[in-house]
């Protein structure tokens, strides 16, 4: 894929003669995207990695936690639970990895290196104060090493959830201003979006579940998921193509995910509160950050000029 890279023209190591004509460097689209737990990724933009990851783009997902306070789902694997054993976490490593495979994501990191931070848990409980707590740490350290991996990774579009966490767990809440803080010390990150639930679709995909027979959960009441007013999201991402790869990262977080699909291709799954959620064909995005203009359908929408929207509409 060649594409203009606008940045690198004021790159000081592109502005020589070798770099003359930008049409012919070959700047390949990198995606950033920090999540607090291993399965966020693939809940909330596991179509959107496999989408962008299928056509090239560099996917780099870095994960806060290892996820040690879930609970845990499989009967035959309660003992790894934080009341038992205490080894979720480490299984977890390996459920992301599939998940990570399955999605296509060629850059997975820990925040931090593998086990430096804990899950936090819901907010209130005694594992808040954990010394390894994601949020009982230093904010300071927490954003020097997403720092670093920015610098180095230098996305062109960064992704975490709101300022709310999504839903107010307190690492995903964390992961958000440590995100923040991060692209706004780096500078040069193009677009920096929140990833959310639309109303609007989840409303269309529960009441497509309403009715499906066999259907192993129960149907949420009216507003229990977290969702956000589709006024305010800015970008609806297709990924109705990449659903076998969505599924198939949710299977492998077995240990937090229960999936169900009937004979028709009719998709569901629950956490552990065995509520239904529904499989949609779209990811939804708010523009935190960043350039609006091309952004409805796409995170890069325009942002490497008329050239590259020719690659960007093959996708
Ligand atoms: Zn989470």
């Amino acid at each position: 894929m060649i594409l203009c890279a606008r940045r690198a023209s004021g790159h000081p190591a592109h502005t020589g003669v070798l770099y003359s004509d930008p049409v012919t460097l070959t700047a390949p689209p990198r995606l950033l995207l920090v999540h607090a737990h291993p399965d966020d990724e693939t809940l909330t933009t596991g179509g959107t990695i496999a989408r962008y990851a299928a056509h090239g783009v560099h996917v780099t997902v870095v994960t806060c936690t290892l996820g040690e306070e879930g609970e845990v789902i499989p009967e035959g694997l309660q003992g790894l639970a934080v009341d038992h054993a205490d080894q979720l976490g480490g299984y977890r490593v390996g459920e992301l990895r599939s998940a990570c495979a399955a999605l296509g994501v060629a850059d997975h990191r820990f925040l931090g290196g593998m086990g430096r931070w804990r899950d936090s848990g819901m907010a209130g409980v005694d594992a808040n104060k954990h010394p390894r707590a994601l949020v009982a740490g230093d904010p300071e350290e927490q954003v020097a090493s997403l720092e670093a991996v920015v610098r180095e990774v230098r996305p062109q579009v960064v992704v975490t959830y709101g300022p709310d966490g999504g839903y107010g767990h307190p690492d995903h809440v964390r992961a958000h201003e440590i995100t923040a803080e991060a692209v706004r010390r780096v500078g040069g990150v193009d677009r920096f979006f929140h990833t959310v639930a639309s109303r609007a679709a989840t409303n269309t995909g529960v009441g497509a579940l309403r009715d499906v027979p066999g259907l192993p959960y129960r149907l949420p009441e009216p507003d229990e998921l977290p969702v956000v007013d589709d006024g305010v999201i800015t970008t609806a991402v297709d990924v109705s193509g990449h659903l076998p790869a969505k599924l198939s990262a949710l299977r492998a977080h077995a240990t937090q995910v229960s999936v169900w699909q009937d004979g028709s291709g009719v998709a569901s799954y629950a956490l552990s509160n065995g509520i239904a959620q529904p499989v949609l064909g779209h990811e939804y995005y708010v523009l935190a950050d960043g350039d609006p203009t091309g952004v409805e359908q796409d995170l890069f929408g325009g942002l490497f000029g008329g050239r590259e929207a020719d690659a960007q509409g093959a996708r």
